[in-house]
């Protein structure tokens, strides 16, 4: 069986991935590769959207400036917890999709959704029941799909753990414009926020331009991995 996708994003809510590795998305959608986000949640009801469509729609056009695919796992936004049933709902459609790579939030973040650490452990737990033999029946009939790498995203809200073995700065500089014009579209998240100040459209170009100063460029987006990789892995990915 071969892959069907090269890369897919795991958002706990709509407009996460976006934030995260939006820049990199676009990139790798610009260079011929198949990618994918998959919201675990609706990220509804929010303070400032009064109708759960417009999110999806929202998401959507989203989807479509970036050139990925989206679906939806469809769990329960702010009650989202690492369980049994979630983890095989995402393993599932791991099993489906069949991904090369999987990038997912990373840690916890205090003063926000308590959805976006539980997604990290959603996540870890699905790449392995992904990959498990013996449990055709449990997926459907559903055969083992392995995931050759995992990455984190991070978004600059979370409390990243120190442990982890190493990071890289993916150059998002031609590709911070499709990221901000993919933002924007979440017109219910990002331009309904009159008493946020300063906007967080500016704390995401803070942070792309933070991370670009660190690796020598305009714009980054950081991403953390959990074992250390051959140096060629994902460079192979992003410049072919
Ligand atoms: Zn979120």
């Amino acid at each position: 069986m071969s892959y069907l996708y090269d890369l897919i994003a795991i958002s706990p809510h709509p407009d996460d991935a976006e934030i995260g590795c939006g820049g990199t998305l676009a990139l790798l959608t610009k260079k011929g590769y198949r990618v994918g986000i998959i919201d675990l949640t609706d990220g509804e009801p929010t303070p400032f959207n009064e109708n759960p469509e417009v999110r999806i729609q929202e998401a959507n056009e989203s989807a479509r400036i970036l050139g990925v695919d989206r679906f939806l796992l469809d769990l329960p936004n702010r009650e989202l917890l690492d369980s049994i049933e979630a983890r095989m709902k995402l393993a599932r459609l791991f099993r489906e999709t069949r991904p090369r790579i999987v990038v997912g939030m990373i840690g916890m973040t205090p003063g926000t959704s308590p959805d976006h650490y539980q997604s990290q452990l959603i996540f870890d737990s699905a790449i392995f029941y992904s990959r498990l033999s013996k449990w055709e029946k449990k997926f459907g009939g559903l055969k083992p799909w392995l995931i050759e790498q995992s990455f984190y995203y991070y978004t600059a809200r979370e409390q990243v753990p120190t442990n982890l073995p190493f990071q890289f700065i993916v150059n998002i500089s031609d590709f911070f414009a499709i990221k901000k014009k993919a933002l924007l579209e979440y017109k219910s998240q990002f331009k309904a926020h009159p008493s946020y100040n300063p906007p967080i459209i500016d704390w995401i170009e803070g942070m792309g331009r933070y991370y670009g100063n660190l690796a020598g460029c305009k714009y980054g987006e950081v991403f953390f991995g959990n074992k250390i990789i051959q140096m060629n892995f994902f460079e192979h990915l992003l410049t072919n």
